[in-house]
């Protein structure tokens, strides 16, 4: 049998903290660094399409993520004044086979996973491979999300892109909503999902500029400007949920010849980071973890990160390649096709 290999994660977001999740603690010993645990658990939900849920399964955590998810009943995409393109009927008969997971619940579920013999460091990794060496760790995974440090110290030129997109989200409280809706209009998307407070909203709209910080009353009001002659329910979202609003600019992962380096494997967004209108980030990332994890389970650290190379690559390019083509698509008059 192998010695106990011992496995660095940087990250402990959806695909750090599922990858621990996920191995086995009699093979492997994993020491997981997160920068900001507290924050962590934020953020509003995630839609878990088949191949997340799959991973989620695999690490045992399907049925809870599951028994604490929303429900879906059927939802619409619509065009910017509010006339349906594709409908979703009810339960049963074609509603969306998805999810959509609070994200603190998610968090939490894999949390609780996590066997007792991770061990949790908190600070910013600046330097993975020093830190490997003072651990003892055979590997470093680099899970620390599209602005990754650990891609950025490996891989010259990899800072992230920084698109003109700015991403939106926030809650809406009131009743539970169980459709999901999603606009597509010239330079902008809109959604309202199921949400852990009622129901959940984003938005997707054109800067003008490409700073990487956004100040979130500018994109607040950008966002309002933008779509005040859309759907009247749309305008009615926008009123109910005021300023509260969190607002990034959208980044992506820099295309890699592979997310593979000596000693070293990227996964998630700090692989393959997506525009927000996929809904794919979570879903790659466990993707990611479970696969991860079943080759170092059966190949050991050395093996694995080739093994991973030619299984996960060429999928995590082709969805960042089809990101930000969708999010132009779903925004433009010439839009076709629905994501559904
Ligand atoms: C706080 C938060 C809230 C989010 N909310 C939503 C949401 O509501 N809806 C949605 O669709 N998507 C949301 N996302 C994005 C979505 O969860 C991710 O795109 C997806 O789950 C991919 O996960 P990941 O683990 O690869 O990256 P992330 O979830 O981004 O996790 C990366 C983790 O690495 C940590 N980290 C980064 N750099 C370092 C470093 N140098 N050293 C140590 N730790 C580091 C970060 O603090 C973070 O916890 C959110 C992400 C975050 C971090």
């Amino acid at each position: 049998m192998r010695a106990r290999e011992h496995l660095l994660v940087v990250g402990g977001g959806i695909a750090g903290l599922a990858l621990a999740a996920a191995l086995d603690p009699r093979r492997v010993r994993v020491t997981l660094v997160e920068e900001r645990p507290e924050r962590a658990g934020a953020g509003t939900v995630l839609a878990l399409w088949r191949g997340g849920r799959d991973a989620l399964d695999a690490i045992g955590v399907g049925d809870r993520v599951r028994a604490r998810s929303l429900p879906v009943t059927g939802g619409a995409l619509r065009r910017a004044d509010g006339r349906a393109i594709h409908e979703l009927r009810p339960a049963g008969h074609g509603a969306p086979r998805l999810w959509f997971a609070p994200r603190p619940n998610l968090v939490a579920a894999l949390e609780a996973a996590l066997p007792p013999a991770v061990t949790r460091l908190t600070e910013l990794v600046t330097d993975p491979r020093a830190l490997a060496r003072q651990v003892g760790a055979d590997l470093v995974v680099g899970a620390d999300g599209v602005r990754s440090a650990v891609r950025q110290h490996a891989f010259e030129g990899a800072a992230p892109v920084v698109t003109d997109w700015i991403a939106l989200r926030g809650h809406l409280p009131g009743p539970p909503v169980t459709t999901a809706t999603e606009w597509w209009g010239r330079g902008a998307l809109f959604g309202v999902t199921p949400g852990p407070r009622g129901a959940a909203w984003f938005a997707a709209v054109r800067g003008d500029h490409r700073g990487v910080e956004v100040d979130r009353d500018d994109a607040v009001a950008l966002v309002r400007g933008h779509l005040a002659d859309w759907d009247p329910r749309v305008g009615e979202v926008l009123t109910a949920v005021g300023d509260a609003a969190d607002a990034q600019r959208v980044l992506l992962a820099p295309p890699l010849r592979t997310p593979v380096d000596e000693g070293l494997v990227l996964i998630g967004d700090a692989a393959h980071a997506m525009g927000p209108n996929l809904g794919r980030g979570a879903n790659e990332a466990l993707a990611d973890a479970a696969v991860v994890a079943d080759l170092i389970h059966r190949h050991g650290t050395k093996g694995a990160p080739r093994a991973f190379a030619r299984r996960r690559h060429l999928r995590g390019q082709v969805l960042r390649a089809a990101s930000l083509p969708a999010l132009k698509v779903a925004t433009s008059r010439l839009w076709s096709g629905a994501r559904y």
